[in-house]
């Protein structure tokens, strides 16, 4: 592969892998790549690195701004620790309020009240009003709800002990190791989290933004300076809906009244404007959307689906490792994939009304983020496939120094 196969390849994964990728290997430095989840992927080791420069520690915020929307994780400036990247994290969250109230404001003054006064069509009015004052209302209570929820931790990450990182030793770390109990996990001895120090759960994954161990780990999102996780999966899906519908329904019905009204409204450039972002936001979100709805029916988060998409390709071209990693057996099946009704269920809950509404589910809240339904043929598969690999360790599953 070329150089700049090799660059464009990992810009393209980098909205994939937002707490993995490695700007600056730092290779003197082993404490702060241990920070990162070791078995994720070996070729790729963290962005915990850090960059010494003080012109770059003053450009912080800046840079900050850029890695916040573009989920690009640049190297922090010397001194700053991990959970610091979220200094500047409410800004992505303002600009989203801002877009918000200026497509509420836009649409009632530029497309609903020239219906009203200008042409005295009340019933369409009412007919725009109410579905798009519904839907915004849906669309406010299950943003607040992921931003201001937890995504779901594992006990104790509020009692988190972490030491001075170096000053830390062997003895420290395994008498941690020791004194916690380990959870429950379907897929093997759990793994230990350097950065937490605490035993994670299955689909537990480390966020470097948040500087926390989140259960069922989908993604950090910046755009609710947060991470999506167990216990805010079902909002963050109403929310994709929402928008979608919101935009789709604000593009179709602004642009056919922006066509039939030009020159009638004094707020022609807002109607526009209006235009313009909702159709904007409904390609974009929509096809977001689309593929998150996917991976629920697929029960994969998108860390998972990211893997899954890299050992696929790497199988392809023929460099691929024997073993998945994760949640995947050799085959690429999902030990948690339990046939798209039930993956469905997991997420949304079994009451279908609540998939419409962004209400709390007690179905939702006893979730504890260590136990999920899986398929029992596919977990004694990728058993069976762990044991083979212990009795006879494969070559290519060492790590490279
Ligand atoms: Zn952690
Ligand atoms: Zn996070």
């Amino acid at each position: 592969m070329s150089k700049l196969e090799q660059l464009s390849d990992r810009f393209l994964r980098v909205g994939r892998h937002p707490f993995k990728i490695c700007m600056k290997s730092n290779k003197n430095d082993e404490k702060q790549t241990n920070f990162d989840d070791p078995d994720v992927n070996d070729t790729q080791t963290c962005c915990c690195c850090r960059s010494d420069s003080p012109m770059y520690a003053k450009l912080w915020p800046l840079i900050f701004f850029f890695s916040a929307l573009t989920d690009f994780p640049m190297p922090l400036p010397k001194g700053k620790k991990p959970g610091q990247h979220r200094d500047w994290g409410w800004v992505p969250v303002l600009i989203v309020t801002g877009i918000l109230v200026f497509v509420y404001y836009g649409y009632l003054h530029s497309i609903v009240l020239v219906l009203l006064r200008q042409l005295d069509r009340q019933a369409q009015a009412i007919g725009y009003l109410v579905p798009f004052n519904v839907m915004f209302i849906f669309l406010l209570i299950s943003y607040g709800r992921i931003v201001s929820q937890t995504p779901g931790h594992p006990n104790p990450i509020t009692t988190k002990n972490r030491t001075n990182d170096s000053s830390i030793n062997i003895d420290e770390i395994e008498n941690l190791k020791s004194s916690q109990q380990k959870p429950e996990s379907i897929l093997g001895d759990p793994k230990w989290c350097e950065a937490c120090q605490i035993w994670k759960p299955d689909r537990t994954h480390h966020c470097k933004v948040c500087d926390a161990c989140v259960l069922r780990m989908d993604h950090h999102c910046p755009w609710v300076n947060g991470c999506v996780g167990v216990s805010n999966y079902r909002y963050y899906i109403q929310f994709l809906c929402y928008v979608s519908l919101l935009g789709s329904f604000t593009f179709s019905t602004s642009l056919a009244a922006f066509i039939e009204f030009h020159g009638l409204s004094t707020f022609d450039n807002v109607a526009l404007a209006i235009v313009i972002i909702s159709g904007i936001i409904t390609f974009m979100i929509g096809t977001f959307t689309m593929s998150h709805i996917w991976l629920v029916l697929l029960n994969r988060t998108t860390i998972e689906n990211s893997q899954f998409q890299s050992w696929n390709k790497a199988k392809k071209s023929g460099d691929a490792k024997n073993r998945l990693i994760e949640v995947f057996t050799e085959t690429g099946k999902n030990v948690f994939n339990q046939g798209c009704w039930e993956n469905w269920i997991e997420v949304m809950g079994s009451n279908k009304l609540l998939w419409f509404l962004p209400l709390s589910s007690k179905e939702n809240t006893k979730k504890d983020g260590v136990h999920y339904g899986y398929d029992e043929n596919v977990l004694q598969e990728y058993k069976n496939e762990d044991a083979s690999r212990r009795r006879m360790p494969l070559k290519n599953d060492k790590k490279p120094n």
